[in-house]
């Protein structure tokens, strides 16, 4: 097979200084396995709603969306995260890569899933064929929510309460079942265990406020 996933996860500087053509200057610890100029990234909102990304697209920052579909080959997508869920799907039979912003709004309204059956419909891919890896994200032990976010998720979702009484909920957990529920075989499914609301070395919403973010870049080879 002479198709070649690349999945890599960056800590990316100021959030401000990406626009539409992203700055990598502020990628750290790496050789980049693309050109900067080529990346493309999306204005983020929470949504559900998915973009395919054509070579017409190369360099853009596309507006109001939350996940990036392409089956061109050497176009890297670039979501950014600071405790939500990066998930990246991969087709290797139909050569077809996605990069997903799964936060709480977005897992909710099951933008995974649905980024996964547009693969199907628009390029033909078979659930039995996904390989699906879950980036550093807020971990379950940490994702402390109130009582209406967390019935939303479902009590499935709930691990716990916190030390005030609160529901903690497994958000990318979540994201996994979207996936599994459809046919995804879950050992096809990858998973982080890095919690960034616990390491210091990723941007955490959660913790700092910060305009850091961590880049999930991902290209066809
Ligand atoms: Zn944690």
């Amino acid at each position: 097979m002479n198709v070649l996933l690349v999945y890599l996860l960056h800590k990316i500087g100021d959030v401000s200084a990406f626009s539409t053509n992203v700055d990598c200057r502020f990628v750290e610890n790496s050789v980049l396995f693309f050109n900067p100029s080529d990346v493309v990234s999306c204005k983020q909102t929470h949504s559900d709603v998915i973009k395919i990304v054509d070579d017409s697209m190369r360099g853009t920052e596309i507006a109001d969306c939350d996940a990036l579909v392409t089956n061109v080959r050497k176009l890297p997508l670039l979501i950014r995260t600071a405790d939500c869920v990066p998930v990246v799907l991969y087709d290797p039979c139909r050569r077809v890569v996605a990069n997903i912003h799964a936060g709480r709004v977005g897992a909710q309204k099951l933008i995974v899933r649905k980024t996964l059956q547009l693969m199907m419909t628009q390029f033909g891919s078979k659930t039995s064929d996904i390989i699906a890896a879950i980036g550093p994200h807020i971990c379950g032990k940490c994702y402390e929510v109130d009582d209406a976010c967390a019935s939303e998720f479902g009590e499935k979702y709930i691990i716990g309460y916190s030390s005030n009484q609160k529901p903690l909920v497994d958000i990318a957990l979540a994201c996994k079942e979207q996936l599994v529920d459809v046919g995804v075989d879950s050992k096809n499914i990858h998973c982080s265990d890095i919690c960034t609301a616990e390491s210091k070395e990723w941007p955490s919403w959660r913790r700092d406020k910060c305009q850091e973010r961590l880049g999930t870049f991902v290209m066809l080879e």
